[in-house]
């Protein structure tokens, strides 16, 4: 009992058509036309292995294999098919590819299966379209409110309850919840879209914690003034207050250390002329960590820091907080499996933290949850030239096909 990595390579380029930038990388944003072609070709696949197909509330897209006990708690496969504008071939959808292909080698060795296993393929990970992200998972999880659906809208003004039912999904976040107990594992393989595994040679990274994420943004407010005829000491420069604050993050999560991270991405001032003193900033800093008291150590120190900076450039400062992720443990006895696992099929794995955000995130809040990596070429992603060996993809199928196969048999505790 093998899977057939070619019947693999065809779903991921077969899924690659399904494009509105053909020619630089692939572009395939929520409710959207290359959505419902995907998914189509998604919904194919899965009554050609006869399996139960349904949408739920939040256009989730489920292919069920019966279990022998259709009341078990299911085990659940998938990832997302959505992609970020311009991205690659890989992300999401070789998770995708593979939950697909575990099953077709459930069908194809007519193995018998105590636990129900479905497939979820999901539209809505990289939240482009609505600025959201996470959504489909968020939804299972109970995570998302009515009230997104209505605030969240894409660049026409479109909200995203107005695009489902322009797609023709009912809206209806309440009964797509999956409750508590309900679902056994919810496994996902994704690259790993960092240089981790490559660098060090493993074939597949079994991810031990995905980190927390605490974005916020600081508002300078000075005084414009004539860059020639306003002398030094009599300035507020939002520039400088701001300048200050970059570094300050930068050292702070640096003295912190334990591979915490944070980034200042966006800056933007006003009136940003050459020969004007900027009187407004406006910075975004990202803070992540696996530990949340890092992330809050990393705040409440910027706080401090920024009451100096405040009095320093005599310049007006506020902060406010935009999204609070806590980290996320992935569930250690699915890592313990699958290490035995690999051990058996005589694959190295290598235990690791995420840097980026998964549906798996989610998940973990209703499901036992594992998160498998494949290595990323040059740890490149979002991006065109995103590439994943697809001898590394046949690696990371044979593990969630051996471990859904003990997982889903009777004997795995009833
Ligand atoms: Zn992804």
């Amino acid at each position: 009992m093998k899977s057939n990595l070619s019947r693999v390579i065809q779903d991921i380029e077969a899924l690659s058509a399904f494009n509105s930038t053909p020619g630089s990388g692939v572009t395939r944003l929520a409710f959207t036309e290359e959505d419902r072609m995907a998914r189509e070709y998604i919904k194919k696949q899965m009554n050609e292995l006869a399996l139960g197909v349904w949408e739920d509330g939040y256009g989730n897209l489920f292919g069920r294999k019966e279990g022998t006990n259709p009341n078990a708690p299911v085990i659940m496969l998938g990832s997302h098919y959505d992609s970020v504008t311009n991205g690659g071939l890989f992300d999401g959808v070789a998770g995708l590819a593979a939950a697909l292909e575990v099953v077709r080698v459930f069908k194809e060795s007519q193995i018998e299966n105590y636990h129900p296993v479905e497939i979820v393929a999901m539209n809505d990970e990289e939240g482009v379209r609505f600025g959201t992200g996470i959504s489909n998972s968020r939804v299972m999880a109970g995570l998302m409110k009515e009230e997104e659906l209505d605030r969240a809208k894409d660049q026409d003004g479109i909200t995203l309850r107005e695009a489902m039912e322009i797609f023709g999904v009912t809206p209806d976040l309440e009964s797509a919840k999956r409750p508590v107990g309900s679902i056994k594992a919810f496994l996902e393989r994704h690259i790993e879209q960092g240089p981790i595994l490559e660098n060090t040679g493993q074939d597949l990274g079994l991810v031990e914690t995905i980190v927390g994420l605490d974005k916020y943004e600081v508002v300078f407010k000075g005084k414009s003034g004539h860059a020639g005829t306003t002398p030094m000491d009599n300035r507020n420069d939002a520039l400088i207050a701001a300048s200050e604050v970059i570094l300050a993050v930068n050292r702070i999560v640096k003295d912190i250390g334990d591979r915490t991270v944070g980034t200042v991405g966006q800056l933007s001032l006003s009136p940003n002329a050459p020969n004007v003193i900027p009187g407004h900033a406006h910075l975004s800093i990202d803070v992540r960590s696996t530990k949340e008291e890092n992330m809050k150590e990393a705040y409440a120190r910027l706080v401090k820091e920024v009451e100096v900076i405040k009095e320093k450039a005599d310049v007006e400062i506020m902060i406010s907080n935009g999204l609070y992720i806590p980290p996320v443990n992935m569930s250690e006895a699915l890592i313990r499996l699958m290490e035995s696992v690999c051990q058996r099929l005589g694959y190295s794995s290598l235990r690791m933290n995420s840097g980026a955000g998964h549906d798996a995130m989610a998940m973990a809040k209703v499901a036992p949850t594992s998160l498998v990596f494949v290595p990323s070429k040059d740890g490149l992603s979002h991006h065109p030239d995103e590439w994943t060996d697809y001898e590394d993809l046949e690696k990371g199928i044979e593990l969630m096909l051996h471990t859904v196969l003990e997982l889903s048999s009777d004997l795995a505790g009833r």
